[in-house]
């Protein structure tokens, strides 16, 4: 197959597996983003793509080529840390070329190739400009550009855009996905904003505890989750306990929903219906009975909480669907059956 292959790695720190047995298929030209909690696993992952880290089990097959033994600047790879890790007494030009030097390449190849990566990143030129004059979004680009001088296969960053400010960080977002589609290179990314990773990715991967929790289209991940972990992980979702009573209907916090059901066999598991879906309604046959207790209107939406059954349900709407509702209120909590999700407990 074109593309990355991850074929059954482990890596274990002493008898602790920081990865535990992970294989994961990657298209040629996919943009992956490694997305989990904090200690998860994402980075010896990643490191051990990159070659960084050797792994205890498994194989990585870049292009159908098994590169597990293969060290790192031989996989043809480009890398941008955290850190960036710019040399500060380089120019942005000497930053960029600094790979084609140390290979030899001639002058105006390296010339040529920082132009035209100048271009790519949106920075044309910037080659004297002393890195240190540089503002973070443009070092971010730098990085980029430098990561990407020897057209490698396989592009990898850890974590690039969390040193940035909120607004910048999301308009880096767009463009790092803009150039990786222009340029069609498979990339990898670990990050633990689940936002990033709808922004940017083709393939989420959701890690817990080492393992792959979940690996799909970022919409079916939050449409469809795997398991309440991932719910709960990307985006704003409502976990509420469903069950079956003695008559076969399906109940949620005790009152009986219209047109839910539990697989066959389950008599209790987990609804999740995010808050988008959720509406708010006179008290009614069918829906849940609740007492609003809070009102968030952040201009664009309105967030309605409401507290039924000992658990808080939010409802969000946009201005135009604005509930009319106050603090203090009883409401019917309406959960289509079509938006609901169960998963085991
Ligand atoms: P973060 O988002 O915090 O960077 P992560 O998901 O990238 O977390 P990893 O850095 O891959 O997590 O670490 C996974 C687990 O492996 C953690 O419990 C970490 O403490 C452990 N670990 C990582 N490197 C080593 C090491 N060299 N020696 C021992 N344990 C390690």
């Amino acid at each position: 197959m074109s593309g990355l292959a991850i074929n059954d790695i482990t890596k274990n720190f002493g008898d602790f597996a920081a990865v535990d047995n992970v294989s994961l298929s990657v298209p040629h030209g996919t943009f992956v983003c490694l997305l989990g909690p904090s200690g998860c696993g994402k980075t010896t992952l990643l490191r051990m793509i990159a070659g960084l880290e050797e792994p205890t089990g498994g194989a990585i097959v870049l292009d159908g080529d098994n590169i597990t033994a293969v060290p790192t600047h031989k996989r043809n790879l480009g890398m941008v840390f955290q850190s960036l890790a710019l040399f500060p007494h380089l120019s942005v030009g000497e930053n960029i070329a600094y790979a084609l030097r140390i290979r030899g390449r001639a002058k105006e190849e390296q010339r040529k190739r920082v132009e035209e990566l100048l271009a790519l990143i949106h920075l044309p030129g910037f080659a004297d400009r002393p890195v240190a004059k540089l503002s973070g979004g443009q070092r971010q680009r730098v990085a980029i550009a430098r990561a990407l001088a020897l057209s490698p296969k396989l592009f990898l960053l850890d974590e690039p855009l969390s040193a940035l400010d909120a607004k910048l960080r999301e308009d880096m977002q767009v463009e790092l996905r803009q150039l990786q589609q222009r340029l069609g290179i498979t990339t990898v990314v670990v990050t633990h904003d689940q936002r990033e990773a709808m922004t940017m990715a083709d393939l989420v991967v959701v890690m817990g505890k080492g393992k792959i929790l979940q690996a799909a289209p970022p919409i079916e991940i939050y449409r469809k989750p795997a398991d309440a972990f991932v719910a709960d992980f990307i985006g704003i979702t409502n976990l509420l306990p469903i069950e079956a009573d003695s008559a076969g209907r399906v109940t949620v916090l005790g009152t009986t929903v219209p047109g839910l059901a539990l697989p066959a066999g389950m008599d209790k598991a987990s609804l999740s219906i995010r808050p988008e879906d959720v509406s708010i309604t006179a008290p009614r046959e069918g829906a849940l009975v609740g007492t609003v207790s809070f009102v968030r209107d952040l201009g664009g939406t309105i967030e309605t909480f409401v507290e039924a059954g000992g658990t808080t349900i939010i409802a969000v709407a946009t201005p135009r669907e604005r509930p009319n509702v106050s603090v203090g209120q009883s409401v019917g909590v309406v959960l289509p059956p079509e938006s609901c999700v169960v998963l085991k407990q």
